[in-house]
């Protein structure tokens, strides 16, 4: 918090938020944010009390990520893509006593039964209300509650502390190398775990937030023209979506993307390259804070050339720089050896990993070995350090007793000049127990066909994991641009 505070008094009148036409400065983003605690505490909220926020990537949103915490409050940012009864059972779950609603989703709301606050009517209250501030006591105490998609069962509420969140920023300003020259554009939604990644870290340095209300790459590629984008994050899809837009073109300035969420593929690396994107390589999950590994480029990779350097953008990295050294056990809970080959879970530790998940101990025991948080991937470890993921451990395809990462074979198609992007399952066998079936999207243009793609992977992998068939069309994906690998299995069981 006093990153905002201090960065009032260094960087009082630079630019802080754009959001539309509006444009505020340091100095009064610090002021809206202290007038919106004295709003929330008007209303009643004190500390610990928790504060609902449903909105895309407004001002709105970036300035509860201070005033709310500022309060004393703990911040729940909703997923604007959930269902009314999913909302409603997150404002339940987490006991919220109000709610702050950008007005385009008033509807999706629905009437609950504790105070809104509309967007509409916000901006004026926040400049009538007294500037208001609570002192952290305890830097291990709730912040923020940031529920998981659900991808793979309910959503469990992941609990974040203040002592993360600082240090995570203070790791990303690091990483990202953010100064006051910055132009970070909010492509990710905050209301997931980035928002715990990015807003403080740009504040600390003093660059500009970009507030994006929707992801379209047109509107990206037009940033990037219009305000000189230095920085933004992205998963894969969303990369391949610029890649493949009419706008696309070599980059005039220098722009690092950080990729991550899900497996970038090294053909699209390869590509974001060739337009000038300087990409790096994230992997965490909203249980560590996202990133807890981090692509730590070295000096004599400069030299790769493109195939070479993709490929290394594509291998993981190394814990960043506030988390412990990760560790790669296998089913006994010993370390794998470290030989680029042994598969084992990847364990993380450290000041990035949540306080548990909220009202919910048995899932909190069931993701804990030792102290140590599983995450359920699957990774390897290499000789120099670093860490390389494989695949989720549930999407790894076990076929006639091979073990098949999914990765790989999507790695396979999406080297197919025709193929846009890829997704790969299991479907249940008779024979083979399970068989990988793939999901494709190509180019327009594109006349490759499911035979022809088959053997292009025969011809890059063992033929045992080539895809048994394939289905063409475009791919279902999360707010954050990632694969829905749970509706495509569902749909190869049904096919
Ligand atoms: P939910 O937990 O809500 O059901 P989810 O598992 O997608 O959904 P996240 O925390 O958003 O939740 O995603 C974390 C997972 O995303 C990781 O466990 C990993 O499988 C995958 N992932 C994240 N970054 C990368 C990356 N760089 N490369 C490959 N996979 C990644």
């Amino acid at each position: 918090m006093s990153f905002l505070e201090r960065a009032a008094a260094v960087f009082a009148d630079r630019p802080a938020v754009v959001d539309g036409a509006r444009r505020d400065t340091y100095a009064q983003l610090w002021d809206r944010a202290q007038r919106l605690a004295g709003l929330l505490a008007a209303r009643g909220i004190g500390p610990g009390d928790r504060v609902a926020v449903l909105s895309p990537n407004t001002h709105l949103l970036l300035e509860a990520h201070y005033g709310v915490p500022l309060a004393g409050g703990v911040l729940v940012a909703l997923n604007t893509r959930l269902a009314p009864s999913e909302i409603a059972y997150i404002l339940e779950h987490s006991g919220a006593s109000l709610v702050l609603v950008d007005a385009d989703y008033r509807e999706v709301l629905g009437a609950p039964s504790i105070p809104v606050i509309d967007s509409g009517d916000y901006d004026a209250l926040v400049d009538a209300a007294e500037p208001h501030r609570v002192e952290v006591a305890d830097e291990r105490s709730l912040l923020s509650i940031n529920y998981t998609s659900g991808t793979t069962g309910r959503p469990k509420g992941v609990m974040y502390h203040h002592r993360g969140a600082y240090l995570q920023a203070l790791a990303m300003a690091y990483h990202a190398k953010l100064d006051t020259s910055s132009q970070y554009l909010w492509t990710l939604p905050m209301f997931h775990t980035n928002g715990w990644c990015f807003p403080w870290a740009v504040t600390a340095a003093g660059g500009v937030h970009h507030c994006l209300r929707k992801v379209d790459p047109g509107a990206i590629w037009a940033a990037i023209g219009r305000e000189g984008i230095t920085h933004f994050c992205a998963a894969p899809t969303v990369l391949a979506m610029l890649a493949e837009h009419p706008e696309a073109h070599h980059l005039d300035h220098v722009l690092r993307v950080f990729a991550g969420g899900a497996p970038p593929w090294p053909s699209l690396l390869a590509r974001m390259g060739e337009l000038g994107f300087d990409i790096r390589h994230l992997y965490g999950l909203t249980e560590t804070f996202g990133p807890a590994v981090v692509c730590e480029w070295q000096p004599e990779w400069d030299d790769a050339d493109p195939e070479r350097r993709a490929r290394l953008i594509a291998r993981q990295g190394i814990a960043n720089v506030i988390a412990e050294p990760v560790r790669v056990t296998d089913p006994e809970g010993r370390e794998v050896p470290a030989d680029g080959q042994t598969p084992g879970e990847i364990l993380l530790r450290g000041n990035d990993v949540m306080l548990g998940y909220y009202r919910d101990p048995e899932a909190t025991g069931n993701a804990t070995l030792d102290g140590w948080f599983r995450s359920g991937d699957l990774g390897v470890r290499h000789p120099d350090g670093y860490v390389e993921l494989r695949d989720r451990i549930k999407d790894v395809i076990i076929s006639g007793g091979e073990n098949i990462t999914s990765i790989e074979v999507e790695n396979a198609l999406t080297a197919h000049p025709d193929v846009v992007e890829a997704a790969v399952v299991a479907a249940p066998h008779d024979k083979w127990g399970e068989v990988p079936v793939a999901f494709v999207s190509l180019r327009e243009s594109a006349a490759a066909g499911e035979a022809e793609l088959i053997e292009f992977v025969r011809s890059r992998i063992a033929a045992f994991k080539a895809p048994k068939k394939i289905v063409f069309g475009e791919l279902p994906k999360t707010s954050t641009g990632k694969l829905q690998k749970n509706v495509l299995r569902a749909k190869a069981v049904s096919e």
